[in-house]
């Protein structure tokens, strides 16, 4: 496999990984293709509006995701990420749409979580936060233990602005390559991210299982599971 780029120490980088990623240790995500996660519609567990309609059948699914993280573990893919930290500590930004905390299980620090963690959740009354392995799943709704307000999980839904956009926007605008990784660069929010990272002179490549339609904005694409490609490019880029 061939790369143009060799990265340096003091080279800012930045990765943005989406549900491929995911996909590859075995984690059920959102399908756009039928719109379907693990059998229901998006908008009957993603939305505000969702679960003040029915937040037992929405936690129900949500700890049904959380509990299936048990079962799951990092891919070499995430291993070679946290090989790319070690590489360039505080120069590399490591965004992703994932839920799941594997970066952080592969030992990354510096992740930004854009849509929220599986592992954590917050009181819809008084937002103070819980992590979900201290939750009690006897209960159908979990509760606050300060206000008794009902906890929710920490996932941005549909209509909810994704987390970090302004800190993600300035670490764009000053990166000297992104690379997306398992996610289409044509959608929302990665096809914004790709323009800015452009816009400001970065190189952008992507490792995706499909080529890309905007293939026009990418300096470098490679096609195929990122489980075997990274490991190999990060090796490339690094030394
Ligand atoms: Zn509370």
């Amino acid at each position: 496999m061939k790369t143009n780029y060799k990265f340096h120490k003091e080279d800012k980088i930045t990765a943005l990984t989406g549900a491929g990623i995911s996909a590859e240790s075995g984690i059920k995500t959102f399908r756009d293709r039928d719109g379907l996660w693990e059998n229901h519609r998006i908008e009957e567990v993603a939305s505000p509006v969702a679960f003040s309609k029915n937040p037992e059948m929405v936690w129900e699914f949500y700890k049904q995701r959380y509990l299936q993280l048990a079962k799951v573990s990092p891919n070499s893919a995430h291993f070679a990420l946290k090989k790319m930290e070690d590489f360039c500590s505080s120069n590399f930004n490591l965004i992703t749409q994932n839920v799941d905390g594997l970066h952080q299980i592969a030992g990354n620090i510096n992740v930004l979580e854009m849509h929220g963690s599986l592992r954590q959740c917050f009181c819809s009354k008084c937002l103070h936060s819980f992590e979900m392995k201290e939750i009690d799943f006897e209960q159908k709704i979990p509760k606050c233990d300060h206000c008794s307000g009902n906890l929710r999980p920490n996932i941005v839904w549909f209509g909810e602005m994704p987390y970090e956009m302004e800190k993600i926007d300035k670490i764009l605008e000053n990166t000297k390559y992104f690379i997306v990784i398992g996610t289409s660069g044509i959608v929302y929010p990665a096809a914004r991210f790709l323009s800015i990272a452009k816009y400001f002179g970065a190189k952008a490549i992507e490792i995706n299982l499909e080529y890309p339609i905007n293939s026009v904005v990418l300096d470098e694409f490679h096609l195929g599971k990122a489980g075997i490609l990274l490991p190999e490019l990060i090796e490339k880029w690094i030394t």
